[in-house]
């Protein structure tokens, strides 16, 4: 360097005054400099070269403001969500990296920056994180640009970056005054503590922004299907035998499984040792509706209950009302009762279960009424409780199940209709025939990249043979718990009267099949083990590496 180059500026001002000397190779240079002073006296003083050190290398919001939010995931550092912070809007995926010179002095070009994708401290399974690999982030990110950056006046460079929308990728920027570091710099693999080193080792602390991490907000509509109507059957039962004590079968005269709608596949007594649907139902008989539960099940056109179904019948006669027991059978037009009739009753009125009869004619234990075919209403229902609809869904488990997938779930969305009709039972488990089901209010983002949405409803049974009515055979009659519209589709549902016959165990409940479910959004698989094994074979409720995997690479559940 010459010495008569001129190089310098002087900043006037108070003393001490600054002398910045551009052009120069750091820390290399020798530099002699005289001061001339106005003290006549001595025109010659010594310089103290001062090279301008990077002492911090931060994160900053695109609105000046420093990440801050820690994340609580292995590793440690910082999150950062890239997120749309609303449906419409862009991504929030730009950051900044600012680098802090002191002294604090404008220096052209001084600052070249560098951002490398660290390693996966949450894993080291190759399903995950291959450490073998040179990066393990499975989104794309744009660097900041290579070129070097001129601090202003404060000392202060900034680039700015976009970051990948993946969550758990995670990136360190390293700062430093000349290209040529960058050498011999790179991440190591693997470490828990996401290191960058170069050869002389770990980069010092003054050069490195803490680890970046990125989380992706889960949004989740919560709806209800509304309260249960029509789970019942109704007709009249046209024939009645049993016992000489009790009714055990009744006929009727609807057909159990081609007469409902939609109709019930369940395998009954007409041709299995399936108790079919209303295997622990209940019947309410005659226009009084005296009732019989825990029936023993029904075949296609009768139920039978071994132990008896209740139909008290009484003879009126005049003014007189005579109680003789129970009918225990019903042939033709002649019922059979438990009294012992000691009188002729022909002109009086039989009432069974309320609904009246006139008497033709009897004998001690035959009633014969005018009616050509006597019929006497029911209302047939199952074991089903009708009264756990409306209410959302169990998410409780959610946030848990999907921290460790670095997903935050969250419930803040706009949901005008939270109330879907009733479906007693669908007919298969269709795309076409489930979603209708949806009042998704946020349809409009369910496959956006920047905003990740899903829906999950509160619904009653899958189909007639799915719904555990009657209680689950396998091969027979099944038991869903929840399913989802498709694979990587809309939403979930989530069959509360199928759970609610299954108490929960450790790793079966209403929260583990949401989890489950909104799994299935991501493609989670029931081969991966884990949360997405059927709950007939689950023995954990944790994610395996393959879903999360799954959840960290797809573009959008
Ligand atoms: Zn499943």
């Amino acid at each position: 360097m010459s010495l008569h180059t001129n190089i310098a500026t002087v900043t006037a001002g108070a003393t001490p005054r600054e002398v910045v000397v551009h052009g120069v190779t750091n820390d290399t240079a020798t530099i002699v400099a005289w001061v001339g002073a106005t003290n006549q006296w001595c025109h010659e003083k010594l310089v103290t070269i001062t090279t301008p050190t990077i002492t911090s290398v931060q994160w900053i919001q695109t609105n000046g403001i420093a990440v801050s939010s820690n994340n609580p995931n292995a590793g440690g550092g910082l999150m950062f969500f890239p997120d749309s912070p609303a449906p419409s809007a862009a991504p929030s995926n730009q950051v900044r990296i600012r680098a802090v010179i002191t002294p604090p002095v404008n220096w052209p070009n001084a600052i070249h920056f560098r951002v490398f994708d660290v390693d996966d401290p949450s894993s080291s399974d190759p399903v995950l994180d291959n450490e073998s690999a040179a990066s393990d982030n499975k989104g794309t990110h744009t660097p900041p640009p290579t070129a070097p950056v001129s601090t202003d006046t404060n000392g202060i460079a900034e680039v700015t970056m976009t970051l990948s929308m993946q969550p758990g990728d995670n990136f360190r920027a390293v700062a430093a005054t000349s290209a040529a570091f960058f050498n011999d710099v790179g991440p190591r693999h693997p470490d828990p503590a996401m290191a960058v080193t170069n050869n002389a080792g770990l980069i010092p602390a003054n050069q490195i922004t803490s680890p970046l991490t990125i989380w992706r907000n889960l949004h989740v509509e919560l709806d209800s299907m509304a309260a249960v109507v029509s789970n019942d059957v109704r007709g009249s039962i046209t024939n009645i035998s049993g016992t000489a004590s009790a009714a055990t079968n009744l006929t009727l005269n609807v057909n159990l499984r081609t007469g409902l709608n939609p109709p019930d596949t369940s395998p009954n007594l007409s041709s299995t040792t399936n108790r079919g649907r209303f295997e622990n139902g209940w019947i309410r008989i005659g226009t009084n509706g005296v009732q019989t539960t825990n029936l023993f099940g029904n075949g296609d056109n009768f139920v039978r209950n071994s132990g008896g179904f209740n139909i008290p019948a009484d003879i009126v006669s005049g003014s007189t009302t005579t109680t003789v027991g129970q009918v225990v059978a019903l042939s033709g037009s002649t019922f059979t009762v438990t009294a012992v009739l000691g009188a002729s009753y022909t002109g009086a009125t039989l009432r069974v279960a309320g609904t009246a009869f006139a008497i033709t004619g009897n004998t001690a234990s035959n009633v014969t009424v005018s009616a050509a075919g006597p019929q006497i209403p029911f209302t047939l229902h199952d074991d089903d409780n009708d009264t756990i609809l409306p209410r959302n869904p169990d998410v409780s488990d959610l946030a848990r199940a999907f921290q460790p997938a670095y997903v935050l779930v969250t419930f803040g969305l706009t949901n005008p209709t939270p109330i879907a009709p009733f479906v007693l039972n669908f007919l298969n488990d269709a795309v076409a025939t489930l979603r209708p089901a949806f009042r998704f209010d946020n349809a409009a983002t369910e496959a956006s990249t920047t905003f990740w949405t899903v829906y999950v409803i509160a619904a009653y049974q899958m189909e007639t043979f799915e719904d555990n009515d009657p209680v689950a055979v396998p091969a027979l009659e099944g038991a869903t718990l929840g399913i989802v519209d498709t694979m990587n589709g809309q939403g979930a549902l989530i069959f509360l009267e199928c759970l609610r016959e299954f108490p929960p165990t450790p790793t079966v409940s209403e929260a583990f099949t949401v989890s489950h479910e909104v799994g299935h959004l991501f493609n989670g698989a029931h081969s991966d083990g884990g949360l997405m094994a059927q709950s007939l074979s689950r023995t954990n409720v944790n994610f395996t590496p393959t879903t999360l995997n799954r959840i960290r690479a797809i573009p959008h559940p």
